[in-house]
């Protein structure tokens, strides 16, 4: 492999707060190596298209604190093609760039992987709100979305309360349920419903309802995943069953905007600087992940191969708290 010394950033799919934390790291930990650092806008559409400017030590001042991506971000269908992708390769020579950093999520990666596999070295980082990277543990964005989900609930609850009804509220999360599981145990739900596991209407939502309202209980909470979905539907057949009047809320994207968590800032700040820590050294076609709480990096054709899944004890952990 040839040295590098100049490397892009792209952002790519869906945007989370805790981003320009990482493209910041990215800048100003490649400047400080000597490396080259250009900004690729609107992720691989924006390496198709030549949309690249060179970033310096000011480029990235002011915007740890803003959510979105300065980079902008899209979901590039022309990449996918085999012309696009000769394209993306040929637009790194015309603008000499060595080696990149890709922040998305698993689509993401998968592009970064055909990119290695064209010979520009890559090393992606997990960013999306839905923590559904199976090789990561955490992934950036993830506790800013917890974080808004929980404050939109407790808005939510102060109302159901107020009318004792039961609110249905469907949360982001793609096809996982990480952000039902943790937003339902810190909110106190009566029922998480999620994708990864099955549920029975009458075991799963109804019976808490009902005994719980035996135990005096004065209102509902019931979090649903988008993976599953259908929450207006979800609260009419909880108020025709119980006659306890059910509204339904899908929060949708305000789950993706706001100031990132601390957490966000600095673990995108640490993934950041390990990917260029790997392409300076030569390194490429790896996934920057978190494992027991450290930063690591895998292969990313491994990466792409592993798996996870919801904790089942703490889905047993939320059904015992909302006695
Ligand atoms: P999120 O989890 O937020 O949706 P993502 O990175 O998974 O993020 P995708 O839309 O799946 O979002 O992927 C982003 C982009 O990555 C796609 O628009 C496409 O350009 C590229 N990509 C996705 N899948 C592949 C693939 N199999 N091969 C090459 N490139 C891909």
């Amino acid at each position: 492999m040839q040295e590098i010394k100049t490397i892009g950033v792209l952002t790519s799919g869906g945007d989370a707060p805790g981003m320009n934390a990482a493209i910041r790291a990215v800048v100003r930990t490649g400047i400080y190596y000597g490396l080259k650092v250009m900004g690729i806008r609107k992720g691989y559409n924006g390496l198709i298209s030549g949309d690249i400017v060179e970033m310096n030590l000011r480029s990235v001042s002011d915007m740890l604190h803003r959510g979105g991506t300065i980079l902008h971000t899209a979901r590039s269908a022309e990449f996918k093609t085999e012309a696009g992708m000769k394209k993306a390769v040929t637009m790194s020579k015309v603008f000499g760039i060595d080696g990149i950093v890709v922040i998305g999520g698993d689509g993401s990666f998968r592009g970064a992987r055909d990119l290695s596999e064209l010979g520009i070295p890559t090393v992606a980082l997990p960013g999306t709100i839905d923590n559904d990277i199976a090789c990561s543990e955490y992934t950036i964005g993830f506790d800013t979305a917890l974080n808004t989900v929980k404050d939109a609930i407790d808005k939510i609850r102060d109302t159901a309360t107020s009318h004792q009804r039961c609110s249905v509220i469907e949360v982001m999360g793609k096809n996982a349920g990480y952000i039902a599981v943790n937003v339902g145990i810190a909110n106190g739900a009566e029922a998480i419903i999620i994708p990864e596991k099955e549920f029975n209407f009458n075991n799963d939502v109804l019976k808490p309802i009902i005994e719980g309202k035996h135990r005096g209980k004065k209102h509902d909470i019931v979090i649903l995943a988008e993976g599953v979905g259908g929450a207006v539907e979800l609260a009419q057949r909880i108020q025709d069953e119980t006659g306890i009047e059910s509204r339904a809320t899908i929060l949708g994207h305000i789950q993706r905007g706001g100031s990132p968590t601390v957490m966000d800032r600095v673990i995108a700040s640490q993934m950041g600087a390990k990917a260029v820590q790997l392409l300076k050294d030569n390194i490429g076609n790896r996934v920057i992940a978190m494992k027991d709480n450290k930063i690591v990096n895998y292969d990313i054709v491994e990466a792409l191969e592993m798996t996870k899944t919801v904790d089942e004890e703490i889905l047993e952990l939320a059904k015992i708290l909302s006695l």
